[in-house]
């Protein structure tokens, strides 16, 4: 589950998708950015940290629970960092 989509907070998801099939959850707005390429979203060279392709598989929206096991985690649209997570 990604905050958001800047380089710091997504570098592993290539690895961890390609290698171990992890699903890749995302605010839904975020998630058509990166999964139609759009340079904002996928390119990161503003921060000079490139960022390998990946595919955002599960779209979030505000109010969403994920259920973790023997925890459920709320979604939270926080508008600038797009997404925060909190146990309900
Ligand atoms: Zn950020």
């Amino acid at each position: 589950m990604n905050t958001h989509y800047h380089s710091d907070h997504v570098g592993g998801n290539f690895h961890l998708q390609k290698n171990y099939g992890v699903t890749i959850a995302a605010h839904k707005w975020e998630a058509d950015l990166i999964n139609s390429c759009d340079h904002e979203a996928c390119s990161a060279e503003w921060l000079d940290q490139p960022v390998e392709p990946y595919r955002v598989d599960k779209k979030l929206s505000n109010n969403d629970e994920i259920n973790i096991g023997s925890r459920t985690l709320k979604v939270i649209h926080t508008g600038t960092h797009a997404l925060a997570y909190f146990f309900v």
